[in-house]
């Protein structure tokens, strides 16, 4: 046992995992410097993300009151049904099974939300301890602590760092080399986009597609992926009532959608995308549903052009047991697994309530600090581990096999 005291740790990269950490700590006293690489905190990544009450529950435990009620009220209307769906090219059911995860029983349930709305939650508060534009190239560490080196030449010195920098994090790269990064993509989807759920929109579109996040799937291999964020109250209503102090992005409600290309569309870089691609893109995807439910067509013709956009699909292949020291990983950092099963934000936030949890008894005290991050880390492997696992065989564990019989068939 040591004497208790506050610690001061240092956090590579400001995503969910590491806003996480950042605000469970504040809030339990200690002291946090956050080095995001990005200048621009709001570059796009994503929008709808499927939270579950591993990601919720971890919020409430590392968010202030009125922040975590800010979540709650910005996230989606609960849904109707708590399950994964897999519906055929006319929308039909084909399968479904209950979502992963614990039980989400309470009284506002988990459900989902804007990816850049809780980013903006989770970075309230923290001013000048989230620093923009300051990637992180490598650290050493001592008996003592553990220095952080930028790549604009900086330095900074704390009592732990966490490597919440993502799948192609440079923290891990040193930590744990041997890691090895596979880039991949999930059949047919991968391009995103947005389409404004207006009140016409939700006359055409039927209730089998409005609830969650649903794939329906055609037998040549077509797949449209719909999520839909309709949030409990309007974004910036919330905040205005509930964190009056924290700027909320407004958002209207939408409808997220990924859908296949017609088959002999190359999908370029984003690097080489032109003022034509979204449209090229848009085109072929209409192409790839037609003769599907008239809905179809309707949905990818809305998507909007400036919307629209490529996420690169990949995942390492997760560390062995390694020995505990000050530096330790959160999230993608530690376990970035393909984004079909929706459980990659939720179990990084996890992390992120755990780990915090770790980190306060070693500063009161009550453990000494490398246990304590060796305990972090062997449940964070024992609960992660497994879900990635899981995501390596997409087709059979999405909405009950599914998706594999309709290809197969
Ligand atoms: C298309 C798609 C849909 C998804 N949908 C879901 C879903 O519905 N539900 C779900 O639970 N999960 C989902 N996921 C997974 C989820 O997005 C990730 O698991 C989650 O974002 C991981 O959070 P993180 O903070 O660990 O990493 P990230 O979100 O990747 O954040 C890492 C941060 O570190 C910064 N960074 C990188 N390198 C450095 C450096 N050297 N120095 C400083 N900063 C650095 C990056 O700029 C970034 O801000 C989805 C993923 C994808 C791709």
């Amino acid at each position: 046992m040591t004497d208790p005291r506050p610690l001061h740790v240092l956090i590579a990269g400001g995503g969910l995992s590491g806003l996480a950490v950042a605000q469970g700590l504040v809030k339990n006293g200690h002291t946090v410097e956050v080095f995001e690489r990005d200048r621009d905190l709001n570059r796009k990544q994503g929008y709808y993300l499927h939270m579950n009450a591993f990601g919720g529950e971890a919020l409430r435990s590392v968010l202030s009151d009125d922040l975590f009620a800010l979540y709650q009220a910005t996230s989606r209307t609960t849904y109707g049904r708590q399950e994964s769906i897999v519906l055929h090219d006319h929308f039909g059911e084909l399968s479904s099974q209950p979502h992963l995860g614990p039980p989400n029983t309470g009284e506002t349930p988990h459900t989902g939300v804007h990816r850049r709305t809780l980013r903006q939650i989770l970075s309230a508060r923290l001013g000048d301890a989230l620093r923009a534009g300051a990637a992180v190239t490598g650290y050493s560490e001592d008996r003592d602590g553990v220095s952080v080196t930028l790549a604009d030449g900086g330095t900074a010195r704390g009592d732990v760092l966490v490597g919440a920098d993502g799948i192609r994090s440079a923290v891990r790269a040193q930590r744990l080399p041997e890691v090895p990064i596979i880039a991949t993509g999930v059949r047919g989807i991968g391009v995103y986009g947005r389409v404004p759920l207006t009140p016409e929109l939700r006359e055409i579109v039927p209730a089998t597609l409005m609830d969650g996040v649903v794939i329906a799937v055609d037998r040549a291999g077509s797949r449209m992926l719909v999520g839909v964020f309709d949030p409990r109250q309007p974004v910036h209503e919330a905040a205005k009532a509930i964190a009056p102090d924290v700027t909320l992005d407004p958002v209207g409600p939408y409808l997220m959608v990924s859908c296949s290309v017609a088959p002999g569309t190359e999908v370029p870089p984003s690097a080489e995308w032109t003022g034509e691609t979204p449209g090229m893109l848009r085109d072929s995807m209409r192409r790839a549903v037609a003769g599907w439910h008239p809905a179809a067509a309707e949905i990818v013709g809305r998507m909007e052009l400036d919307s629209i956009f490529m996420i690169p699909f990949g995942f390492i292949v997760p560390a062995a047991t390694w020995a505990p020291s000050r530096v330790t990983l959160v999230g993608d950092a530690a376990h970035a697994m393909l984004p079909t099963i929706g459980m990659g934000a939720n179990l990084a936030l996890r992390d992120a309530e755990h780990l915090v949890e770790q980190l306060t008894r070693a500063g009161r005290g009550e453990s000494g600090l490398i246990a304590a991050i060796g305990a972090y880390e062997q449940d964070m492997r024992d609960v992660a581990y497994p879900f990635h696992a899981m995501t390596l065989d997409h087709d059979k564990n999405f909405g009950g096999g599914a998706l594999a019989r309709a290809s197969d068939a």
